[in-house]
Order: C-alpha cells, then structure tokens, then sequence
C-alpha cells in the first residue's frame, strides 16, 4: 500500500515493524499476540519476532498481511472525534522532512481506504501515544 513511497530495501534492512519489545506487543497484528504475549518474554529488552517474518525474504504473508501491517507506519488515532493519522517516529524512512510524501499518498486515497477498514473493524484504532507524529 506504501510501496510508491517505501522500498522494500530499506525494509529489509530494517524489519523494525516485525520485532517487539514486552512493551510493544500491543502494536504487533491480532495473531502475533496470540503467539507472542507477555510471559513469552524473558525481560523487557528480549526482542521477539513476529512468526510470519522469513529473516532473509521479509514478510511470507504478501498481499495477505493484516491491514495493521499494509499501512506501517501510519497508525489512525481518534483524537477530539476526529479520525487522524499518526506516522512512527520509530520508522526509519520517514522523518518530518519526507513526511509530505505519506500525506500526499493520504490525500490522494489512502485516507479514504483507512476510514473504510475501521468503520469495519474499530480494533484498527489505537489510542494515540508520544511515540506517533500526527500528520492528516
Ligand atoms: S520500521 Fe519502517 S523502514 Fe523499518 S521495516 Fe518497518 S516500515 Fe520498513
Ligand atoms: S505480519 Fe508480516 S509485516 Fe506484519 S509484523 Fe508480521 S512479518 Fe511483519
């Protein structure tokens, strides 16, 4: 979905997106919770993989990939009733600078296909927290 403004080079350099932390298991797709809960971690610093991630060929879930995982790194927030969208700070592609690249892609659709996907599934909505710049 981010592809026009994403390579998948500089994701599989990274794959920050498919490691958690104790702490970030809440960001991680419904069905790596069921995999990766709080007692799978030794500490806080274990960091776990998601069981979809192929360490030299990415993601094996193609096109098949939870909608949460499509929009990396935007995240939509309801902030004073209004549906926003959050980028990352974590992300390394994206940086206030190229943020304009996410909003255009927001702008030109992408806003519209996020709105669709949580009216059908509200769990998409995360509460919004520091680590997210909003950008739309
Ligand atoms: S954090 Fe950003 S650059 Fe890294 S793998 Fe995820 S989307 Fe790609
Ligand atoms: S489903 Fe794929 S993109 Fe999503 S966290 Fe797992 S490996 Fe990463």
């Amino acid at each position: 979905m981010l592809k026009s403004v994403l390579t998948g080079e500089q994701c599989a350099k990274c794959k920050i997106c498919c490691s958690f932390v104790r702490e970030d298991v809440w960001e991680a797709p419904d069905f790596t919770r069921d995999t990766l809960n709080e007692k799978s971690f030794k500490d806080e610093k274990e960091i776990l993989l998601c069981p979809a991630l192929d360490s030299s060929k990415g993601c094996t879930l193609g096109e098949d990939k939870p909608f949460d995982c499509k929009i990396w790194p935007l995240r939509p927030f309801m902030i004073d009733g209004k549906l926003r969208i959050g980028v990352a700070d974590i992300c390394p592609a994206f940086t206030p600078e190229t943020d304009y690249k996410l909003k255009n892609l927001l702008e030109s659709g992408l806003y519209d296909v996020i709105v669709e996907m949580v009216e059908k599934d509200t769990s998409l909505i995360k509460n919004h927290t520091k680590d997210y710049r909003i950008i739309f």
